[in-house]
């Protein structure tokens, strides 16, 4: 038995030094030392078939062997630990090289409002005022002011929401409702854009929307005409969409100017070739515009004799769809992640 217990210990002792990672070590454990079919503890096991002056000689022997592999085994756990601790740290070394991780989940403007604060820039570069304007609003400011009076046809086309019980408030169906007030408030000579949200009573399709955004202009001073009005809303879409963009004006009849004109600019698509989104013309129709009616200067308080003007109004959802190429309107709204996150 005293031999047998010489040839655990020597194999345990070269096996356990020849263990490469702390897995193995364990597989050798419970080779050598488990509790069931360990070797050395079937051995000591048969310890007890012996009589008591063996019992002693082995004994000792069997229990200077299970010390020998013991600590040999605990030093070479110690060793394969920190060889293992090594090589896991250097895996999750930081590399200061490595350029920092993109913030995927930081919010950013809507591509609304990057258009919205494009123009707003290029507008107060150009002298003008950045106003707001109530988006429930009287009928007076909404229509009346603006030269639609109650019964003009101009009023079918925009149909709104209205307010029960209080019949002359409505949603604003138009910046246009902000000009008559800043008329009131600034006076003459004046600058102004107004940016802001708009409503109308709409069956809503891939073209149109119940909400949506406008930014209207105004612009009063002596001697202004059609020349001033065409030079800065030129300035605009090449600011908007590039120096090779030209733009055309039409006429088109509008309640408050006289007159008036629809600007079109070659096809942001197409570079007025002739494509699906401009239906072959060549031209896309992006603003109305004119000179102030007097009726809409003489509400505002502004003598029509001393000043001229002329207003604008872009609808800057259809400015976003062309800029971007987007072909559906209600996406813009539609708070979904997916289209969000392109901008
Ligand atoms: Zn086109």
């Amino acid at each position: 038995m005293l031999e047998q217990f010489k040839k655990i210990k020597s194999s345990a002792l070269s096996a356990i030094h020849l263990v490469k990672n702390l897995a193995d070590l364990e597989v050798l454990e419970n080779k050598l030392l488990g509790r069931k079919n360990g070797e050395l503890t079937g051995l000591l096991k048969g310890l007890k078939d012996l009589s008591s002056e063996e019992k002693r000689i082995v004994g000792q022997a069997a229990n200077d062997v299970k010390q020998a592999i013991e600590s040999a085994w605990a030093e070479k756990k110690l060793e394969l630990s920190r060889v293992e601790w090594v090589k896991s740290s250097e895996k999750e070394s930081v590399d200061v090289t490595q350029s920092a991780l993109p913030l995927s989940k930081c919010g950013h403007f809507h591509p609304i409002t990057l258009v919205k604060n494009k123009l707003e820039d290029l507008f107060i570069s150009m002298g003008f005022m950045v106003l707001d304007g109530p988006e429930l609003e009287s009928d007076y400011y909404n229509f009346t002011a603006v030269n639609i009076p109650a019964n003009h046809p101009a009023r079918d086309m925009q149909d709104t929401f209205y307010i029960k019980k209080h019949p002359n408030w409505l949603l604003r169906t138009q910046t246009s409702s902000v000009q008559v007030r800043a008329m009131q408030k600034y006076e003459a000579p004046m600058r102004a854009i107004v940016p802001g949200r708009c409503f109308r009573n709409e069956s809503t399709d891939a073209r149109h929307e119940h909400t949506l955004y406008q930014i209207e202009g105004v612009v009063i001073d002596h001697g202004i005409n059609f020349s001033n009005m065409k030079a800065v809303l030129e300035e605009v879409v090449k600011n908007l969409y590039g120096a090779e963009t030209k733009l055309r004006l039409r006429p088109k009849y509008y309640p408050f100017v006289e007159p008036g004109v629809n600007g079109e600019i070659t096809c942001v698509l197409c570079a007025g070739k002739g494509c699906r989104v401009c239906k072959q013309s060549g031209w896309l129709e992006i603003f109305g515009a004119g000179l102030i009616h007097p009726n809409v200067l003489k509400e505002g308080g502004i003598d029509s004799k001393k000043y001229q003007g002329f207003a604008f109004g872009f609808g800057l959802d259809r400015l976003v769809m062309l800029k971007y190429g987007i072909d559906e309107i209600r996406v813009l709204k539609s708070g979904e992640m997916k289209f969000l996150e392109q901008f």
